[in-house]
């Protein structure tokens, strides 16, 4: 029997999404072995673990430190390393987010081990296990196996459906003391981004935007449309770079990559930039006037026609269906 050790995220002391899938993904890679969760942060962190546990982890382990407040990468290979140290896992999962993408290859390298990242499927499980991860900007796809040393692999949040939660699940949480120290980054203060709600990169639904919104408040019936069917709003960087939008907002290949059940492309031509953050979301509409827009070459349903006739028409529609 084998042991994965799940790195989990927290954001303002809550777990992140990812965090849930990667157990799920630790026990699809073999169900036989133990998944041991790891909570990396400040302040209550045992009842995070316990959380961990009703969502299908065997036990999970804690560092707590007020150096570990807020992700720094000196901080947390520090204690990602104590905890790998300690419980030597035949593989380690994390999610492949902005955290993810900075700890991996460090603990990787520190490990002289391989990474898989941006996992999106796994197929077959136990011996058989192969990893499944988008190249050349989603246009292909490559099956990876891992033919010796630990299975280290991030998997891109929102592709693997995280483990019912079972409250009636309980196992141990213990703490590892680790002495973080010698931080040569210190974050003095988080100043987020006023956002709209819901997180981007967790976000099942996206009403996202191009150039074609043509001006800031062009937006407003897209925050409108994501209001009403509780999503997030995106953008293109078409939408960005012309100031429409905040750069946070941008999805694509320098942008961030998502995968919601449903992304609404509005005034997006489509450009393989784009594509690379949102082909692989689960259904896609496109609204465009253009009819030949490459962005209808991907999308599952097209509306040709007017994005401001168009984006108030579906939310008053779907408002009605609400009641
Ligand atoms: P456009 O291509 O100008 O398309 C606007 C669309 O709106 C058109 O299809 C038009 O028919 C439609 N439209 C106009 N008015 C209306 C209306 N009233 N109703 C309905 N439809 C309308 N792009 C990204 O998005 N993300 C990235 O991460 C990214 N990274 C890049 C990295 C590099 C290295 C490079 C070179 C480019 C990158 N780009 C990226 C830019 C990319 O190539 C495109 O320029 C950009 O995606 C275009 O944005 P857009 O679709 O909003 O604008």
């Amino acid at each position: 029997m084998g042991k994965y050790l799940v790195i989990s995220e927290v954001r303002d002391g809550e777990l992140r999404n990812v965090s849930f899938e990667n157990i799920a993904a630790a026990r699809q890679i073999d169900e036989n072995s133990e998944v041991v969760a790891a909570v990396l942060g400040d302040g209550d962190l045992e009842s995070l673990g316990q959380e961990l546990i009703q969502y299908g982890a065997d036990r999970a382990v804690v560092v707590q430190h007020e150096n570990l407040k807020n992700y720094t990468s000196d901080g947390y290979v520090q204690a990602a390393m104590a905890v790998i140290e300690q419980e030597d896992p035949d593989g380690i999962v994390m999610g492949h987010t902005s955290e993810g993408k900075d700890l991996s290859p460090r603990i990787a390298s520190k490990l002289d081990s391989g990474l898989i990242s941006d996992v999106t499927e796994i197929e077959g499980s136990g011996d058989d296990v192969k990893f499944i991860r988008p190249i050349y900007s989603g246009k292909a796809f490559e099956k990876k196996v891992i033919t010796n040393g630990k299975t280290f692999i991030t998997i891109r949040p929102n592709n693997i459906a995280p483990l019912e939660k079972d409250e009636s699940r309980s196992g141990d949480v213990q703490k590892v003391e680790v002495d973080v120290q010698n931080l040569r980054t210190v974050i003095k203060e988080v100043i987020r981004k006023a956002s709209e709600g819901v997180d981007l990169s967790e976000a099942n639904i996206i009403v996202a935007g191009g150039r074609g919104v043509k001006s800031a408040e062009g937006f407003d019936p897209l925050y409108e449309l994501a209001d009403v069917l509780g999503g997030a709003v995106g953008a293109s960087r078409g939408a960005a770079d012309a100031g429409y939008c905040d750069y946070s907002l941008q999805i694509g290949q320098t942008g961030k990559v998502v995968t919601p059940d449903l992304y609404i492309a509005v005034g997006i031509s489509g450009a393989i930039q784009h594509l690379a953050g949102m082909s692989n979301s689960k259904v896609i509409v496109a609204i465009n006037k253009d009819p030949e827009a490459n962005i209808f070459n991907v999308a599952d349903y097209g509306i040709v026609g007017d994005l401001f006739d168009v984006v108030p028409a579906l939310t008053e529609e779907i408002k009605a269906l609400k009641g």
